[in-house]
C-alpha cells in the first residue's frame, strides 16, 4: 500500500513517543520486539478500503504476540488470539484454531502481561465499560491491551463472509455480516484501546473480539451487558506498524 503523508506523520509521532519510552524494556528473543510493544499488520484504513491480501503468516504473528484481534486473508471471518492460540470465527459462527501457514491482512497483537486489574459489576453496555476503564487507566492518550473475563447476560457478536477479488470495501462486507445473540455465556473479551492520534491506523477507542470459555462461540463484539467480570490491562509503550507485503 501507499503510505500517505498523513499516515506517515502519525506513524512518526507514535514512533517518536515509543522511542522515548523504549529504554529499559525487555526484548522478546524470537521477534526482537520489546515485551511492551504492540505489533500491527496493515492499518484499519487499508482494511476499510478493501485490502484483504494476506500479509503475514500466523506462525510469524505468534512470534510477535499471544493476544490480539484481526482477520484472516480475504476477510474470512473474525480472528481472536488468546493465550497464544488464534481462533477463526467464520460467518456461519464455526470457531476453529487458525493454522500457522494461514495469513492475515490486518491484525494487532501483544505479549499480554497484566499491569492493572479491575473488577466489574453490572456493566450495562460498551459505553459504560469504556467510561469505567477510561477513568481507571493512568494515561488517557496511551495504547492499552485489555482482557476481560466475564459472565455476560447478553452478547451480540458478528462475523463477515469471505471475499474474492476484486475485493469490495469493508462497508459492503459488513452489510452482509451475520450476527449471533448469546445469553448467559462466559468467556473473554480481547481487545485494545487506541487514542485519537491513531486515527486511520486502528479503531479509535475500544475494539473487542470474544471467545467463549469452551471455545465454541466467538466474533467481533457489537454490544453486551455483563453481570460481573475481571479486567486486566496492559499498557503498550510503542506501536510497531508493519506495512510490508
Ligand atoms: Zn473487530
Amino acid at each position: 500500500m501507499i503510505l500517505n503523508t498523513n499516515l506517515a506523520q502519525k506513524f512518526y509521532i507514535l514512533t517518536a513517543i515509543s522511542f522515548l519510552l523504549f529504554s529499559g524494556c525487555q526484548k522478546n528473543e524470537e521477534s526482537g520486539l520489546s515485551d511492551d510493544a504492540i505489533f500491527q499488520i496493515s492499518t484499519i484504513d487499508a482494511l476499510l478500503a478493501g485490502d484483504y491480501e494476506g500479509r503475514m503468516s500466523f506462525a510469524a504473528l505468534h512470534d510477535r504476540g499471544n493476544f490480539g484481534v484481526g482477520t484472516i486473508a480475504a476477510v474470512d471471518g473474525e480472528m481472536v488470539m488468546l493465550d497464544g492460540v488464534a481462533y477463526q470465527i467464520r460467518v456461519d459462527g464455526v470457531v476453529s484454531v487458525v493454522e500457522g501457514n494461514e495469513t492475515t491482512p490486518f491484525a494487532v497483537v501483544k505479549n499480554f502481561r497484566s499491569e492493572q486489574e479491575l473488577s466489574l459489576t453490572n456493566i450495562a453496555d460498551m459505553e459504560a465499560l469504556s467510561a469505567f476503564i477510561d477513568q481507571s487507566v493512568p494515561a488517557k492518550d496511551a495504547l492499552y491491551a485489555v482482557r476481560i473475563d466475564a459472565e455476560f447476560d447478553s452478547l451480540l457478536l458478528r462475523s463477515v463472509p469471505k471475499q474474492s477479488e476484486p475485493y469490495p470495501p469493508l462497508a459492503d462486507v459488513v452489510a452482509k455480516q451475520t450476527t449471533f445473540l448469546q445469553t448467559n455465556i462466559s468467556g473473554s473479551l480481547v481487545g485494545f484501546r487506541f487514542p485519537e492520534s491513531a486515527n486511520g491506523i486502528n479503531v479509535i477507542g475500544y475494539h473487542f473480539h470474544f471467545v467463549s470459555d469452551d471455545r465454541t462461540v466467538g466474533g467481533h463484539v457489537l454490544s453486551f451487558s455483563m453481570a460481573n467480570g475481571d479486567v486486566q490491562i496492559d499498557q503498550g509503550s510503542e506501536l510497531i506498524l508493519n506495512l510490508g507485503g
